[in-house]
């Protein structure tokens, strides 16, 4: 979804998004029930905790969280054990979905060194031409999705008030 803005060498060269430390694992992303079924079904010793209305999250003892958590899809060699299926916070992150005060934006987590250093210009209309109509749509069907403000990250556009959701 994102190849126009990263490459595909880029993420397999980082992977930074896949891993978590003891104080972010809630940012895991919300695995949907189709996520879930191909995770179980490739890694039949995980379990899961109920995020929201349909979505799950990968269940971690405190033990794991020691150093850091790598989701366990995550493949050293070959990325995401879910390719082209991973979840939808994952096909387009660094983007995420924000609700600040009343209203839903997308956001720039600032982990992703390669977009971060993008001109905003250039995020600004891929993100109009591209993608804000995906997320937002998607985020409509799927709240889960929908995730607290950090306070950090850079806010790139709110949701527009007249947005018809398909
Ligand atoms: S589901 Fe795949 S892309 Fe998403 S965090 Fe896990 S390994 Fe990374």
């Amino acid at each position: 979804m994102l190849t126009k803005i990263l490459s595909r060498d880029a993420c397999a060269d980082c992977k930074e998004c896949c891993v978590f430390s003891r104080y972010d694992v809630w940012e895991q992303p919300a695995l949907s029930p189709e996520n879930r079924r191909k995770a179980e079904a490739l890694l039949p010793e995980v379990r899961f905790i109920s995020k929201g209305n349909e979505s799950s999250l990968f269940r971690i003892s405190e033990d794991d969280t020691e150093d850091l958590f790598l989701c366990p899809l995550l493949n050293t060699e070959q990325g995401c054990l879910l390719g082209e299926d991973k979840p939808f916070e994952c096909q387009i992150y660094p983007f995420q979905i924000a609700k600040i005060g009343n209203r839903q934006a997308i956001i720039l987590s600032p982990l992703c060194e390669v977009v971060m250093q993008k001109p905003v210009g250039v995020l600004l209309k891929f993100l109009k031409t591209e993608l804000a109509e995906k997320i937002f749509s998607y985020a409509a069907q799927h709240p889960d999705v929908i995730r607290p403000y950090d306070d950090m990250s850079p806010v790139l556009l709110w949701k527009p008030r007249n947005f018809e959701e398909s």
